[in-house]
């Protein structure tokens, strides 16, 4: 391999407790391209995670390559999943991603279970697909082509422009399963978003992601997440994101305004407080204690304000899915081989095909 030679000695178990506790953990590496950014290899011992706490079906399922994300965006809600790691929720979820170079093979076998039910899987709500690492790891061709093959419907959400490399293969998908995609983007005012998502391609960078996204043929939704107070909630600022995004092609448009959950809430403040000290005091105001979500009486005056301005560009508004916080699957509804052209018969035996030579079918065998 390319990085061959460039490990850190992952013997290091007093740098990283956390880490060295887990028994897949392949090895820790830092390259030149990626300046600052250590990437913990791991043995994945699963591949599609049950969104806790659902008692119907379908069941929300989600697929996280990665863990941690260097995109960095201070209002990231799954910094908080960093410690569980021993490693921290700020500049440690930044810089030391956890990457599961198996998850492609581990979701064959998992996809392959007589037992699976083809429910929709949603990538992107808790950690970026297409941040950076993914230039490095390419691992969402062998998941994108798991997913297709077994006849599952599957949702992106992302920042990464990186989504482009990979539109020919959703394209082809989107001609077997349903595909659902959206592009976050939410801060139009270049400075701010360089100050607020400092790992992020421009908001310029992502509108062509979507232009490419419908020019290959697929829908693709914009998620105008999160809304800051006092910060992108002006009329001027919303009536321009919403005019770019209608003219990059959005098919439709999400918003919600910030959260900010218990883990998180330091981090933002912190950075509040040095780029924005004049706003502190209304933020406490409006999450304080435990309070994540920002008040009823704020988000009603932001759906007055941003509710006309979505039909006046004549942009539909879009659906969350409640199970995964993505984009909601076209599939939810609808049989998951409804998609024109999927022959199920002929996933089977694509997928058995391809599942040939990965060895045990139990993923706990893997290690
Ligand atoms: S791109 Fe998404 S996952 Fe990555 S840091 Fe930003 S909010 Fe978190």
């Amino acid at each position: 391999m390319r990085w061959s030679g460039q490990e850190l000695g992952v013997e290091q178990a007093g740098m990283l407790p956390g880490l060295a506790r887990l028994d897949n953990l392949v090895r820790s590496v830092q390259t030149p391209e990626f300046a600052g950014v250590t990437f913990h290899e791991v043995l994945a011992k699963s591949a599609l995670n049950k969104v806790p706490g659902q008692s119907v079906v379908p069941f929300g399922w989600t697929i996280n390559p990665y863990r941690g994300c260097s995109h960095a965006c201070v209002y990231c809600f799954a910094r908080p999943t960093h410690t569980y790691l021993d490693l921290d929720a700020g500049d440690d979820f930044d810089r030391q991603i956890v990457v599961k170079v198996n998850v492609a093979e581990v979701l064959r076998t998992e996809l392959a279970k007589p037992s699976w039910r083809h429910d929709a899987v949603a990538l992107g709500t808790n950690t970026d697909p297409y941040q950076r690492a993914e230039g490095r790891y390419s691992l969402m061709p062998g998941i994108i082509e798991a997913l297709t093959m077994s006849g599952t419907p599957f949702s992106i959400l992302t920042k990464g422009t990186l989504l482009r490399r990979d539109l020919p293969l959703l394209a082809e998908a989107s001609k077997r399963v349903p595909v659902d995609l959206a592009m976050s983007i939410a801060i139009y005012d270049q400075e701010l978003q360089q100050s607020v998502e400092p790992g992020t391609p421009s908001a310029a960078a992502r509108l062509a992601t979507v232009r490419a996204v419908r020019e290959a043929g697929l829908d693709c939704a914009v998620f105008l997440m999160p809304i800051l107070p006092y910060l992108t909630d002006t009329r001027a600022h919303l009536d321009e994101a919403l005019r770019q995004a209608k003219a990059a092609g959005a098919t439709s448009v999400l918003y919600t305004a910030l959260h900010l959950r218990g883990g998180v809430k330091p981090w933002f403040m912190q950075w509040l407080a040095r780029e924005h000290p004049e706003l502190v005091e209304r933020y406490r105001s409006m999450y304080y204690g435990n309070n994540a979500y920002a008040p009823k009486e704020y988000r009603k005056w932001l759906a007055a304000r941003i509710r006309p301005l979505i039909r006046a560009h004549g942009l539909e508004q879009g659906r969350e899915d409640a199970a995964t916080g993505g984009v909601r699957s076209s599939a939810l509804g609808r049989s998951p081989g409804d998609a024109p052209g999927f022959d199920r018969a002929e996933a089977s035996a694509r997928l058995a095909t391809s599942a040939q030579g990965l060895g045990p079918a139990d993923p706990a065998a893997l290690f």
